[in-house]
């Protein structure tokens, strides 16, 4: 008998979309010689004495579950960690979860504070998980568009015109995944002066605090008034080159975190012990390896902005993260039609603008979590692909200097 799936199936999972990074990303892996910019990860091995830390402790047996919140040597050092680098106090014992990636911290926060309806304001274009996650969840999410007028940071009048009385909460994400955009210090204030004033949450995603270029990272639970109605999410993933090894944390009033906790316990569990082993190395010994690949990314910034810039894709320079997020408007083309084609003509993977939000069309995002040598090979043929469709880059011929 045939069944009708369908009919089983919740309509809030349903409704989700697949996410458009991941179908690009499948594409690219099904074609040979693609240089790909779609993927966001660094191109960095974890540092060796993380992976042996890890190594170690298999070795010596470390196979149990630990604690639900994680380890508490663990937890010690993000304590630490947070109060050394950002100057926000978090007690290891109540105020910390190890989760699995920022991901599942986001989730969990999500789930621990919205009822049905609820609305979240998401900063747009944003990283795609989060309208799904506060769906999941029952809230609704609510698009607060920028633009590159601006550099891609929302203001406190965007944030102000988009609160209706069902608004619980915000997510901020800086530095953003996809436009790299960086809130300064001053930025912060001001927006979360308005926060503050409609009683809102925020859920403030730092996965890429360690890769600012320009000015040091601000927390936003550091700001004055915000440590109460903040959830800090952040994890191991970008700055220490971890992707997957799937550990990330938050930190949190203990309310908060005393209910996240037994979400946390019921669908997980605990982070896998010889993992958390590694990320307790990452925290102790390895700032000097974070600081060489920031150094990196720096230089691969500077380099992949002046490029786009000069073969006539319009780029502002990001503050952060590793995404360049330029405008493909002059070549009259949307954005899955330039992704589409550039990745069918020239073999180069980028992801289009709009899988980020409606305010994404016309762009395109660009991962330079890539070698330099890839980077001048991909923005060779990105210049040609511009070409192609009678765009004139602005100066062809001009050797762009390395910084
Ligand atoms: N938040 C942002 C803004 C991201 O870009 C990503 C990954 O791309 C994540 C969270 C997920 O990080 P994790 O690997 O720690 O789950």
């Amino acid at each position: 008998m045939k069944h009708d799936h369908e009919h089983y199936l919740s309509q809030t999972a349903k409704d989700l979309q697949p996410s458009g990074i991941r179908k690009f990303f499948d594409l690219a892996a099904s074609m040979k010689d693609v240089i790909s910019l779609g993927v966001g990860e660094p191109d960095f091995i974890t540092p060796w004495s993380i992976r042996e830390a890890a190594i170690l402790s298999l070795e010596q047996g470390f196979t149990s579950y630990t604690a639900n919140a994680g380890l508490l040597e663990l937890r010690e050092e993000i304590s630490f960690y947070l109060s050394g680098r950002f100057g926000v106090q978090y007690d290891p014992k109540s105020q910390i979860i190890v989760t699995i990636g920022a991901s599942q911290a986001i989730d969990l926060a999500f789930r621990a504070i919205l009822n049905q309806g609820d609305e979240v304001l998401i900063v747009e274009p944003a990283f795609v998980s989060y309208a799904p996650l506060v769906a999941i969840a029952g809230g609704t999410p609510v698009a607060v568009a920028t633009s590159p007028a601006n550099g891609f940071k929302v203001t406190p009048e965007q944030i102000e015109a988009a609160i209706t009385g069902k608004t619980k909460a915000i997510l901020l994400c800086s530095p953003n995944n996809p436009t790299g955009s960086t809130l300064t210090k001053d930025e912060l204030i001001e927006i979360t002066e308005i926060i503050r004033k409609h009683d809102l949450i925020v859920v403030s995603d730092e996965i890429y605090c360690e890769l600012t270029y320009d000015e040091a990272f601000t927390s936003v639970a550091a700001i004055e008034g915000m440590y109460e109605r903040t959830i800090l999410i952040n994890g191991f993933s970008k700055g220490f080159a971890m992707t997957g090894w799937r550990l990330g944390f938050l930190a949190a009033p203990k309310e908060f975190v005393a209910v996240m906790l037994k979400i946390h316990q019921y669908t997980t569990m605990c982070a896998p012990n010889m993992l958390q082993h590694g990320a307790i190395e990452a925290l102790r010994n390895t700032y000097h390896e974070v600081e060489s690949m920031r150094n990196s990314y720096r230089r691969r910034r500077n380099y992949v902005v002046q490029t786009l810039n000069q073969i006539g894709l319009n780029c502002h320079t990001p503050g952060g993260a590793f995404y360049v997020f330029p405008s493909i408007r002059s070549t009259g083309l949307s954005s899955e039609q330039f992704a589409e084609e550039l990745l069918m003509q020239e073999k180069v993977a980028v992801v289009p603008g709009h899988v980020f939000g409606e305010s994404g069309e016309g762009y395109i995002r660009c991962s330079y979590a890539a070698s330099m040598d890839q980077l001048q090979e991909a923005l060779k043929r990105i210049r040609r692909f511009i070409e192609s469709k009678g765009v004139i880059a602005s100066s062809p011929s001009e050797k762009v200097k390395i910084r």
